[in-house]
C-alpha cells in the first residue's frame, strides 16, 4: 500500500493522492524535498556531543506557527527534491563527517520514504543512530510504524492549551494528537542509552519552548510530563524564542522571552519532582542558530 496516495499520515488527514502531485496540508507531493544537510552543534549536549549532529532539513511542515523560524523551508517551500535512493547517500555521507546521529528534522510528511532511506543506508554500511526530531504533531500510528527505524525521539510539545496551539499554530487539536504521539515515542525508547562519552544512543528528550506571556501553559505540560511519563524524563527547555515570521501580529508574543518567565518554568520543572533537564542560556535567543537553508550538503 503506497501511504502517499491517500495521505492520512499525520492529523490533518488531508486524504489525497501525492503521488500525482496533488499537495495537501503540508504541502508537499510523495517526492522528498529537503533544504540542508548540514553539521549541527547547538542541539542538546547527548545530541551535538562534540562531533555534532548530522541533519537533514525537510521541506515543508504541517503546522503553521506564526513564529516559526525555518519559514521559508516550512511555509514557503524552498527546497530541492531528492530521491529515496540520495537520501540514503546524504546519510552515509553525514557520517562520513564523524558526527554523532542522523537527525531528521520535520520528516513527518516523508515517513514512508524516511524508512525505505534509512532502511538502504544501513544495507550500506549506516551505523550512527537515526534521531527523528518532530514537532510533536503526529499521529500515534504513524510513529509505530518507525519503531526500528528511529533510535532517538526529539519532540516538541509546544502547548497544553488548544486555545494557544490554535492561535498561533492553526492546530486546535495540537495537544490530543501530540500527548497520545509522544506515548508512542516514549514506549519505543524509555530505557535511555548512553555510550561511555554521554552521547544518547537511545531514548527520548522532550523539548517545549517558553513562549512569552505563556509560562502557565508550560506549567501544565511538565505536570502532564511528570504524571504521565514520569519524573525521569529528559525534558529540554529552550529558552530561544524570537519574535520572527508573523509574530508581530500578536501583541504578547511580540517580544523576547523575559528572564523571569524562563526562571519561574525552571523552577516549577524542579518543583514537581522531574530531575533530568537541559536548560539553555539566554545568548540562544539569536538568530546565528537559525541555519542558513542553501541546499548544501544535498
Ligand atoms: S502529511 Fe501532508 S498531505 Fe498527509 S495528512 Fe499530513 S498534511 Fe495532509
Amino acid at each position: 500500500m503506497n501511504l502517499y496516495e491517500n495521505c492520512r499520515l499525520c492529523p490533518r488527514n488531508c486524504s489525497i493522492d501525492r503521488t500525482g502531485g496533488k499537495i495537501g496540508f503540508c504541502g508537499e507531493s510523495s517526492t522528498i524535498k529537503a533544504a540542508l544537510a548540514s553539521v549541527h552543534n547547538w542541539e542538546e549536549p547527548p545530541i551535538s556531543g562534540t562531533k555534532g549532529s548530522g541533519t537533514i532539513f525537510f521541506t515543508g511542515c504541517n503546522l503553521k506557527c506564526v513564529f516559526c523560524q525555518n519559514y521559508s523551508i516550512s511555509s514557503e517551500h524552498s527546497g530541492k527534491e531528492i530521491s529515496v535512493e540520495r537520501l540514503s547517500e546524504i546519510m552515509l555521507e553525514q557520517q562520513a563527517r564523524d558526527v554523532h546521529n542522523i537527525n531528521l528534522v520535520t520528516a513527518v510528511h516523508f515517513v514512508p520514504s524516511v524508512i525505505k532511506a534509512v532502511e538502504k543506508a544501513r544495507q550500506n554500511g549506516l551505523t550512527i543512530p537515526i534521531v527523528y526530531n518532530s514537532s510533536g504533531y503526529e499521529k500515534a500510528d504513524t510513529i509505530k510504524m518507525l519503531e526500528g527505524t528511529v533510535d532517538i525521539y526529539l519532540p516538541d510539545i509546544k502547548y497544553f492549551s488548544s486555545k494557544l496551539s490554535a492561535k498561533y499554530s492553526s492546530a486546535p487539536d495540537y495537544f490530543e494528537y501530540a500527548s497520545a504521539a509522544v506515548k508512542e515515542m516514549h514506549r519505543q525508547c524509555e530505557n535511555v542509552i548512553f555510550d561511555e562519552n554521554g552521547i544518547m544512543q537511545k531514548g527520548i528528550i522532550i523539548r517545549h519552548l517558553i513562549l512569552p506571556s505563556c509560562k502557565t501553559d508550560s506549567f501544565k505540560i511538565l505536570d502532564w510530563i511528570r504524571d504521565n511519563l514520569g519524573n525521569e524524563t529528559y525534558v529540554s527547555l529552550l529558552n530561544q524564542y524570537t519574535p520572527v515570521y508573523n509574530a508581530a501580529k500578536y501583541k504578547e508574543i511580540n517580544r523576547r522571552l523575559m528572564s523571569i518567565e524562563y526562571t519561574r518554568v525552571i523552577e516549577h520543572f524542579f518543583e514537581i519532582g522531574l530531575k533530568n533537564g537541559y536548560m539553555q542560556e539566554r545568548s540562544s535567543a539569536n538568530s546565528s542558530y537559525t541555519p542558513i537553508f542553501d541546499f548544501s550538503g544535498l
